[in-house]
């Protein structure tokens, strides 16, 4: 059974899913495919790639203790802000 603040994606969100997913991890730079994480349930404009690391492991992962976040001083809005910039103009940072 679905939760109920968490719609069917539309086919806008799942061109979006799919970028996300493609790209490197946000946090450590892993080489994708990532994970999409959710800044909040069902916003998928505002999601992010990460590793299964900095996404899931109970270590470093945002679900987690989030201790590889604090050693390169990263949170889920930094990472959005990045992800847009790749996204938008193609990573200028290189
Ligand atoms: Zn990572
Ligand atoms: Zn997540």
């Amino acid at each position: 059974m679905q939760s109920k603040n968490k719609h069917k994606p539309t086919t806008h969100e799942r061109e979006h899913i799919a970028l996300i997913k493609q790209m490197d991890c946000g946090v450590c730079g892993a080489a994708g495919p990532s994970d999409a994480h959710e800044l909040n349930q069902g916003q998928w404009f505002t999601s992010i790639p990460l590793c299964k690391d900095c996404h899931q492991g109970s270590f470093n992962g945002i679900h987690g203790q989030k201790r590889i976040w604090s050693v390169l001083k990263k949170d889920e809005l930094s990472v959005l802000n990045d992800t847009i910039e790749t996204l938008m103009h193609g990573g200028a940072r290189c």
